[in-house]
């Protein structure tokens, strides 16, 4: 970073006074969107924005991907739906992945909202509601090829399209299953769930296909079907484990140095004081903690960054601050009110996880509330 770069940033941290600024790039979320489109060409590219498109803000992320050309919008629960569906134009279709529960019929059919059909019983009340709104009314229908969380299990099979066939009262948008293990190239849950889903699509050859989440697009064009449900790839998460990220990074965090200060040999550092400083230590404090969605798991582990320079995590981390080691920067260089970065071009959402020993996807929907949002 220059010198003018510097002081233009510590200049708007002192200004805005935020503990830390999070910058949500829409920008970089759109040439993922186009990046995972150009993987699927001719399929269709949905967006899984369930909770609050993974912390990014549902509501951003979701009109700008719909003035982009989405149409297809996944969340996981109807309270998100409903949230979501005065954000949308009329056109834009949100399914609830979570399926239906009992009470929402009503609300779902007014306010078009889609559930996914996980179980006959689901079927059934969904089929009810139809008959006495006396109008066709559509779902999405989901199997469980191997997973065993969500989806019609097999044996409720011949029952479900015994009800499609009499019934024609739904109007079944695609049929769709999940898979376990699409991060992973290599395993062989990949093509079981693909060889189930196949004999799927025999039984209910009327219906389209709808398969592959992040992971999924790049297993290949088997796994396409004709919409793809796309979630941790879009925000900039790796889709595949242990390969070369395709996807561009959408946020960045940078957090505020609260306090500094200089120890001796022996200093503890933190509650239970785990940390014990081997030399004179120059430490700063940082505004941000668990509580922030930085876990207490990174106590004594992970690392911020300041002019690339790696500053590790000291002591325990706290709910509202984390204290680092900053002996590595010539004196002065962080004052109160500097920023940290947390995430950026020298730390990764994977890195981030990696250390707190989690995933990017609980790094992303943990991000706290208490930083100040900069979408651009
Ligand atoms: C969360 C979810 C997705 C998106 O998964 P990513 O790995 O984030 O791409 C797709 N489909 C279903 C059913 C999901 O629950």
């Amino acid at each position: 970073m220059d010198g003018a770069v510097r002081e233009n940033t510590q200049q708007k941290a002192i200004k805005g006074g935020a503990s830390g600024y999070l910058t949500i790039d829409l920008a970089a979320l759109v040439r993922n969107y186009d990046r995972l489109v150009s993987e699927i060409a001719p399929a269709r590219a949905a967006a899984v924005v369930k909770a609050d498109a993974y912390g990014l803000g549902a509501d951003r992320v979701a009109a700008r991907l719909y003035d982009h050309g989405c149409r297809h919008f996944f969340v996981a629960q109807f309270v998100e739906a409903r949230r979501l569906r005065p954000q949308l134009a009329r056109d834009a279709m949100i399914f609830v992945l979570n399926g239906l529960q009992p009470g929402n019929e009503l609300a779902c059919a007014d306010d078009g909202i889609v559930p996914v059909i996980n179980s006959l019983e689901q079927l059934r009340q969904w089929a009810g509601a139809a008959v006495n709104l006396n109008r066709r009314l559509p779902a999405a229908l989901q199997f469980d090829t191997g997973m065993s969380r969500l989806g019609v299990p097999p044996q409720e099979r011949p029952a479900i399209a015994s009800m499609l066939r009499t019934c024609g009262m739904i109007d079944i948008q695609f049929v769709m299953s999940h898979l376990a293990s699409a991060d992973d190239v290599l395993s062989e849950q990949n093509g079981n769930q693909l060889a189930e889903l196949r004999r799927i699509a025999t039984e209910f050859p009327e219906y389209e296909l709808c398969f592959a989440n992040s992971g999924g697009i790049f297993l290949g064009e088997a796994y396409h079907g004709v919409l793809v449900r796309p979630g941790i790839a879009l925000y900039g998460g790796a889709p595949t484990d242990g390969h070369p990220n395709p996807m561009e990074p959408v946020i960045k965090l940078d957090v505020a140095v609260v306090q500094t200060r200089e120890v001796p040999t022996g200093a503890r550092v933190g509650y239970g004081g785990s940390h014990v400083a081997a030399g004179p230590t120059r430490l700063a404090t940082i505004a941000a903690g668990y509580a922030d969605g930085l876990p207490r798991s990174l106590s004594d582990r992970g690392a911020v960054y300041c002019d690339g320079v790696r500053l590790p995590i000291v002591g325990r981390v706290s709910m509202d601050s984390i204290t680092i080691d900053i002996s590595a920067l010539p004196e002065g260089r962080l004052q109160l009110g500097s920023l940290v970065e947390v995430l950026g071009p020298n730390q990764t959402l994977e890195d981030i996880a990696r250390d707190a020993g989690t995933i990017s996807y609980e790094i992303l929907t943990g991000l706290g509330h208490r930083y100040e949002r900069q979408y651009r």
